[in-house]
């Protein structure tokens, strides 16, 4: 049997805390699955530089100067999470028979890529991890996370309940995925999309080896609020059946003033008068907010923009140049992006 040729994709942004036993870990674990004669010796683990702006590229390069098994990819600038992801996928997909993504701070359990790799090997093509308990992430986490894949599911975006971006995908998936044009990617609603045969693998999530989250809230609800306009109409909906509700309301309200002033009570009517004005007034504004999101969404998709740009490619030298998304991302200069890298 042709073992498949293997690569471990890992995106990184400012992660020199935690990349030396990263590294570590992940090339023991890739030459475990060689002598176990699960994957080819051929197998890599590639390392994004998602625009770091400490050490990180610093450390993927030594790495990849000492050992043959790492490689490293540094993109021209902070491209976003899942712009990181996908610059990693379509690198690696020429070279590879299938690719598992995992992050750098390894919350994932690395053990569970046994068994994806297992299940690949019996003809499935994507491989979801999932996790079994969330124990380790703090008590808001927990709730907004599992939140957001239940509104999600209530929205009719199918998405695997409890799986974040650690997955095996076959080069196959992977290629159909290139097949999605949109801008915005978002890998979780996307991949479902793909289909094939597909399966999943339970582990335990545990918290952060070290360095602190790239995740803010501010990122994380911007990351929920672009899974949910990029995969659902029905917020748009909801709005227009609050504002025929509301519509409905102030007609129900002014019937009710029109009997009042009849009587000839007509002050108290004031402070309802103007608290519906604020009310339709922020509703309507809700409404136009909203349109104006998709329509947002509209024009950055028709522009057709390249979701990334990479620097260096150590994957699949010599040194080739492929594009990526410039959305959604803090805009740094590339010089000083360089020039840092440079210096240390
Ligand atoms: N990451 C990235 N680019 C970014 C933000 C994050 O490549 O702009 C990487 C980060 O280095 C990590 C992974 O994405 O490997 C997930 O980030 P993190 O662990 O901080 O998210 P959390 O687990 O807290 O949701
Ligand atoms: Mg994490």
């Amino acid at each position: 049997m042709n073992l498949p040729i293997f690569t471990i994709i890992v995106p990184c942004y400012n992660e020199e805390e935690v990349l030396e036993v990263t590294i570590d870990q992940l090339t023991a674990k890739l030459s475990e699955l060689i002598k176990q004669n699960l994957v080819s010796e051929k197998s890599k683990v590639l390392f994004v530089d998602d625009g770091s702006k400490d050490r990180t590229w610093h450390l993927i390069y030594k790495a990849s100067l000492n050992n043959e098994m790492v490689k490293g990819l540094k993109l021209s600038r902070n491209a976003g999470h899942q712009n990181a992801l996908l610059a990693g996928l379509f690198s690696a997909k020429e070279a590879s028979d299938c690719m598992v993504t995992i992050d750098a701070d390894l919350q994932d359990d690395i053990h569970a890529i046994n068994e994806m790799v297992k299940k690949y090997n019996e003809g499935y093509e994507v491989i979801y991890g999932v996790r079994s308990s969330r124990e380790s992430d703090t008590f808001f986490k927990r709730f907004t996370a599992e939140g957001f894949y239940k509104l999600m599911d209530k929205l009719g975006v199918k998405l695997v309940f409890n799986h974040a971006d650690f997955r095996l995908m076959s080069k196959r998936a992977v290629d159909e995925l290139e097949h999605f044009a949109e801008s915005n990617m978002f890998l979780r609603g996307i991949v479902p999309l793909i289909g094939f045969n597909s399966t999943s693998v339970c582990y335990e999530r545990r918290e952060r080896l070290a360095g602190e989250t790239k995740y803010p809230l501010k990122k994380m609800l911007a990351f929920a609020f672009d899974g949910i306009t990029s995969f659902s109409v029905t917020p748009i909906r909801f709005v227009m059946l609050i504002g025929c509700l509301s519509f409905f309301v102030s007609l129900l309200f002014g019937l009710y003033f029109l009997t009042l002033k009849l009587f000839g009570n007509t002050e108290l009517g004031w402070t309802s008068l103007i608290t519906s004005i604020w009310l339709i007034g922020g509703l309507q504004l809700i409404a136009l907010g909203l349109v104006g999101e998709y329509i947002g969404k509209i024009y950055k998709e028709t522009k057709r923009r390249p979701k990334y740009i990479v620097d260096v490619d150590l994957f699949n030298l010599p040194v080739s140049r492929k594009l990526i998304n410039m959305e959604g991302a803090d805009y740094e200069p590339i010089s000083e992006t360089r020039k840092l890298s440079e210096n240390n």
